[in-house]
């Protein structure tokens, strides 16, 4: 949406996006059996979830009730009235021969998701949320040829979100994708394990010239990092616009990511709906939602990132750009919010979680729950930076000993000598010092040059062992100049 497109060698790139999001349910969409991850192969599939004749599928109310919590977060229309369908198709790992799915009525329909990409705002529409169950897995790597069958994520709750093809760009598809993760760990209906399979994106790519029809396009599947999903875009957007420009057709079809090569590789052309067969699923009643739960569940509802960010952005004077990032997540929210009440410093606090902070916990690849700097320590930092107790060089020195052997914020600047310089009349002799014993910087910066200057503030901050507050010793240097 919106802004106008980066062309790529000419050509606008369109994206629209599947998301495949496992609700944290303890069972299983329509039985009893456990979603646990993890166990011994084969082990946790039911009857119910193998559709063996004489068993019935039973709705999972949790699964319906994350689906609506869903619904309220993205502003969806969650419809009173949705019915599940049956989507067949043959493969080893979905021996029932049909997938349970919502095909023509889903629960949660349209919806907005709203994010960043650098600074830029930007809008991407929901066509739709439905419920859905996963199937089995195949396993090819353990067999030698053979391939095994596992059947335990069989029945396991989904909620796929799909997108209007609105995202133009690569990095704003991978910024959808990270806003969508972050939106449902943080309405607690999915884990967002991406190893784990929990959280899957298919992203729909293609191309074509401004102003033209969209072009054909091919779904790269089950894409679960985010840097492979931009990987595998560029790759993709390459692939269609060589195969053009050489006088070629782009086919739609399916697609995987190799991540050894970073290529993409077609799997098989694809079905279109009609081969589904798609039929309303007899065993299962319309799921019928009444006005009086969405209510309920909509009371329960967490406060959402972007009227937390509004709200950073109006109670602590937070830019916009700070208030998205202070609220990427619920930790760093809560972090952000307990450091800028503890010290009444929230722009400070903004700039070091996502400076300092976030440059610790990336190199050693912790999230801010474990960073060994807590909340309130970081404001007690925060407040000695702000009453000039230390400088911001001091600051970054006793930020490095809270972290690697924590402490007391006063006792470490202390213990290093980092407290400035608070007795003015002390800074005014060691300048009046300095001055003298550098006569011909100061006679050069008489006669103009302005490099002299620095010589001076470099001798004064030496003479004060760094110890001085670098604005005052600059104020009172100039004023002594001056005079
Ligand atoms: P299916 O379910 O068969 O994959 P849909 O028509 O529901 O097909 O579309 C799936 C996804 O593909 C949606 O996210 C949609 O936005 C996207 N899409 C549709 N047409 C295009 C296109 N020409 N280029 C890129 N994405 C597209
Ligand atoms: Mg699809």
């Amino acid at each position: 949406m919106s802004t106008p497109s980066k062309l790529i060698r000419g050509y606008e790139v369109v994206i629209g996006i599947e998301t495949h999001a496992q609700l944290s349910t303890q069972s299983k969409i329509f039985s009893g059996s456990t979603t646990q991850f993890g166990a011994e192969p084969n082990t946790q599939a039911s009857a119910v979830d193998l559709a063996l004749p004489g068993t019935l599928p039973v709705m999972n109310r949790g699964a319906v009730e994350r689906a609506i919590r869903f619904g309220l977060a993205v502003g969806a229309k969650v419809a009173p009235l949705s019915i599940f369908a049956r989507k067949n198709y043959f493969y080893p790992d979905l021996p029932k021969g049909y997938q349970i799915s919502q095909y023509e009525t889903p629960v949660v329909q349209g919806g907005v998701v709203e994010f960043y990409v650098g600074d830029v705002k930007h809008k991407v529409n929901l066509t739709r949320a439905h419920l859905e169950e996963d199937a089995g897995k195949s396993l090819h790597a353990d067999y030698v040829g053979q391939t095994g069958i596992d059947l335990n994520r069989a029945g396991t709750p989904l909620l796929e979100i799909v997108t209007e093809p609105e995202m133009r760009s690569g990095p704003e598809a991978v910024e959808y994708a990270r806003t969508l993760h972050e939106l449902v760990k943080w309405i607690d209906i999915c884990d967002g394990n991406m190893q784990e399979g929990s959280f899957r994106c298919d992203v729909n790519v293609s191309v074509r010239k401004p102003g033209a029809d969209f072009g054909t396009r091919r779904e790269i599947k089950n894409l679960n990092s985010f840097k492979f999903m931009q990987q595998a875009i560029d790759f993709e957007v390459n692939y269609q616009i060589d195969l053009i420009e050489d006088g070629g057709t782009v086919q739609q079809a399916t697609v995987l990511f190799n991540p050894d090569t970073g290529e993409t590789l077609a799997m098989r052309t694809k079905e279109d709906a009609a081969d589904y067969r798609y039929f309303p699923d007899p065993d299962l009643p319309p799921l019928v939602i009444a006005d009086s739960w969405v209510q309920a569940v909509r009371a329960a509802m967490p406060e959402l990132p972007r009227k937390m960010a509004e709200r950073f952005q109006a109670d602590y004077a937070l830019p916009a750009y700070d208030a998205t990032a202070m609220t990427q997540d619920k930790a760093t929210a809560a972090y952000f919010e307990t450091a800028a009440k503890a010290s009444g410093q929230a722009k400070l606090v903004a700039n070091w979680v996502m400076g300092e902070i976030s440059r610790r916990l990336n190199a050693e690849g912790l999230a801010l729950d474990a960073s060994p700097v807590k909340a309130e320590v970081l404001a007690q930092l925060i407040v000695r930076i702000n009453d000039g107790t230390i400088a911001n060089n001091g600051a970054k020195q006793v930020f490095d000993t809270l972290w690697t052997e924590g402490g007391d914020v006063d006792a470490i600047i202390e213990a290093k000598g980092l407290k400035l310089m608070r007795d003015t009349g002390e800074l005014d002799r060691i300048l009046d010092e300095v001055l003298a014993a550098n006569a011909k910087s100061v006679e050069e910066f008489r006669a103009g040059k302005e490099k002299a200057f620095n010589a001076l503030i470099g001798q004064a901050m030496k003479a004060t062992k760094g110890k001085a507050d670098p604005a005052a010793v600059n104020a009172l240097l100039k004023k002594k100049l001056a005079g």
